[in-house]
Parts: C-alpha cells; sequence; structure tokens
C-alpha cells in the first residue's frame, strides 16, 4: 500500500498530455458542455477541483468514495438526512459544541431523535441501543476540549450487532494518526477547516466512505442539500493535504514536548494530552492512535489569573479554531463551548479555568519558552 503523502500527491490527477499542468487546476466553471467524456453537468453535482479532493481524502483513510462540504457543519447536517422514520441519533456528552447545538436546537426541533450519552462507557451504549431504535452512532474521538478517547473498534462491534452505523469524526487525529475505516467506522467525517487544510485559510468538511449504498444515498443528499465544498476551496485543501503527514509528524512532536513541560510545571493544576493518559484511556490511545495527536487541555491552579496568563502569551493567539500550522489557545467557557449551558458545562467537566491549547509547527523551543514567560508573571 502507498504511503500517505505519496497518496495525497497522487491520487485520480494524472497531469495530461494537453497541457501538462503537474498541479491540479481550479475549475471555477458552474456548469458544463453537454456531452462532455466525464458527464460533469453543473457544478453543485460535480465538480472537476473538487473531485481530485474527494478521491484523494477518500485514499487518505483507505476508503473508496469522499465527498466534501462547505464546513465540517454542513457534514453533519447532510448526514443526519440519514436519520428516517422516528428512528435516533446517538452522540457524546461531551460532543463538539457545533454538533449539540445542530441536533439539540436544529434538528431535534424538527423531529429528529437523539440520546446524548457518555460514548467511552459501553455499558451505558449498549443499553441505549436496546432502548431506543437509533440509525447512527456520531462520535468524536478525540474529543473537545477534553480528548476523551472512544474505544471506536468496541463501539463498531455493538453498532454491528444492533445494525446501526457508526460515524466517526476524525477531525482532532487526521488519517495520519488514526483509522477508523480500518477499525470498523462506517462513514468517517472531517471538519477540513482544522488540520487537513491546515493554514486557517478555508472552512471546508468533508466525509469518506466504502459502502456503495451509503455513498449512493450521500451523494444524492449533498446535490440535494447543496452544501458542497467551492472550487477553490477545494483547490486549497488540495494543496494543503499535501503536506499532512509532514505537519502531523511536526505537529505531534511539539505537543509531546509542550505537554511535558506542562505537566511538570507548579501552577498547572492538569494536562490533559492523550499521549499522558494511563489506565482504560491510556489503553485505547495505544490500542487506535499512532500518534497522541497536537491538541491538549490545560487547567491553570485555582489560584491564577487566566486572562493574566492569556494576555502575556505571545506565540498562542486567543482565537477559535485549531490545527493550523500556527499555535492557537482558546477559552472553551467563553469561547468555543459558551452555547453549552453552564450548568451541563461543569456536569461534563470543563471548569471556566480550561485553555484549550492547538500546538503548531512553530520550534518547539520557542513555543516552551513563551509558556514559561507567560506562566512566570503569575
Ligand atoms: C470545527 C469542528 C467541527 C465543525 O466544523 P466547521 O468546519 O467549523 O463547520 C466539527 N467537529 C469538530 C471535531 C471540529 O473541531
Amino acid at each position: 500500500m502507498k504511503g500517505f503523502t505519496t497518496k495525497a500527491l497522487h491520487t485520480y490527477y494524472k497531469p495530461n498530455g494537453e497541457d501538462g499542468a503537474i498541479i491540479p487546476p481550479l475549475h471555477l466553471t458552474t456548469t458544463f458542455k453537454f456531452g462532455n467524456k466525464s458527464a460533469y453537468d453543473y457544478s453543485r453535482s460535480g465538480n472537476p477541483t473538487r473531485k481530485i479532493l474527494e478521491k484523494t481524502i477518500a485514499a487518505l483513510d483507505g476508503n473508496k468514495y469522499g465527498l466534501a462540504f462547505s464546513s465540517g457543519s454542513t457534514v453533519l447536517a447532510t448526514v443526519t438526512h440519514l436519520v428516517e422514520g422516528g428512528e435516533a441519533i446517538l452522540f457524546s456528552t461531551d460532543a463538539y459544541s457545533g454538533t449539540y447545538r445542530y441536533i439539540v436546537n436544529v434538528a431535534g426541533k424538527q423531529g429528529l431523535r437523539y440520546r446524548s450519552i457518555d460514548l467511552t462507557d459501553l455499558h451505558i451504549v449498549e443499553k441505549t441501543l436496546k432502548e431506543i431504535k437509533t440509525k447512527l452512532i456520531w462520535v468524536e474521538t478525540p474529543t473537545n476540549p477534553l480528548l476523551k478517547v472512544a474505544d471506536i473498534k468496541r463501539l463498531s462491534i455493538l453498532a454491528d450487532k444492533y445494525r446501526v452505523l457508526l460515524v466517526v469524526d476524525n477531525t482532532f487525529a487526521t488519517p495520519i494518526v488514526q483509522q477508523p475505516a480500518e477499525l470498523g467506522a462506517d462513514i468517517v467525517v472531517y471538519s477540513t477547516t482544522k488540520y487537513m487544510n491546515g493554514h486557517s485559510d478555508s472552512i471546508g468538511g468533508a466525509l469518506t466512505t466504502s459502502n456503495n449504498d451509503l455513498f449512493i444515498r450521500l451523494k444524492f443528499l449533498q446535490n440535494a442539500i447543496g452544501a458542497i465544498m467551492s472550487p477553490f476551496d477545494s483547490w486549497l485543501t488540495l494543496r494543503g493535504l499535501r503536506t499532512l503527514e509532514l505537519r502531523m509528524n511536526r505537529h505531534v512532536e511539539n505537543a509531546v514536548k509542550v505537554a511535558a513541560f506542562l505537566d511538570k510545571h507548579p501552577k498547572i493544576k492538569k494536562v490533559y494530552y492523550p499521549g499522558l493518559f494511563t489506565g482504560e484511556q491510556g489503553r485505547i490511545v495505544r490500542s487506535q492512535m499512532k500518534a497522541p495527536g497536537a491538541m491538549m487541555s490545560i487547567e491553570i491552579k485555582d489560584k491564577y489569573d487566566v486572562q493574566k496568563f492569556l494576555k502575556k502569551l505571545e506565540f498562542f493567539p486567543l482565537a477559535k479554531s485549531l490545527g493550523g500550522v500556527e499555535s492557537l489557545i482558546d477559552h472553551p467557557a467563553s469561547m468555543t463551548h459558551a452555547s453549552i449551558p453552564k450548568a451541563e458545562r461543569e456536569k461534563i467537566g470543563l471548569s471556566d479555568g480550561l485553555l484549550r491549547v492547538s500546538v503548531g509547527i512553530e520550534n518547539s523551543a520557542d513555543l516552551i519558552a513563551d509558556l514559561k514567560q507567560a506562566l512566570s508573571v503569575l
């Protein structure tokens, strides 16, 4: 089997004899002359630049088919249309805030049945599957922002037993770190906004699958709903993917060092990083992730002023999003997870002092020196 970067560079597109362009062209056309060889007719239904991206992401996941969307959120919105006839969707209590917002406040209001449960507890999962007729399980692993990991393989065994689809959001891990299809996921989904594009300059999403019937239905939904990735964003994301493996290796190398530094620091109460997990969570990390990723959350000891620390940082701007080449820091309680009610937030262990760190590809010594000086003023 070919390596990740070879696949990222050489899937589907081949420079042709006519113009020989090494890099795939950006096809900005909305429509196509009737009767063309590739049977393109309208860019919502299919676009050559998007198609190269779709094939490439599928190849990286080891799946047959891929579809690209205008955002990670519209992937969820499209996939929930697979749920019909009073069946339910299960998702995690500490899901991405937009997952919660869409399922509870949009689809739920239109009648979609849902249950939010702890997907790391397989007894609860099985009990729920027995109680409520379920169409799909939507699992994000590692989760945002506490980096909890769910056992994809065991979830897929349960999903098969109850004839339920397993959808894995692989945004935090990427295909480099985790291969959900190999572990039994029916559909793998991404916000390509994050590591996949990796340069914080394009909002997008994608899904991949090897199930032919599912793909036909999802492609129908992609066209019917129309939340497609634009040709330009497809082109940018393809460019980003060419360095995905190189970037992830560096992200992980830096994150391991940053986590080790923070974990030992006397002003830090706790570091949530898959690389530091022990017990059952550690076992899952080692069994299904090739590396611990580059996302972590930290809690500064209660007596210190979090805002003061944030203001002192030079290389960690306070911003939403993650997975770009540059490091970012986020304060979930006031930013990314503000849409989750405070009482709910506390129930899932998301304190007001928690900070989420996306470790970039800067030189690790500079990142550590920056964190050190910002902690020293507290
Ligand atoms: C960002 C994110 C999303 C949503 O993606 P958008 O591209 O922002 O719509 C979904 N899942 C996870 C895990 C994310 O990090």
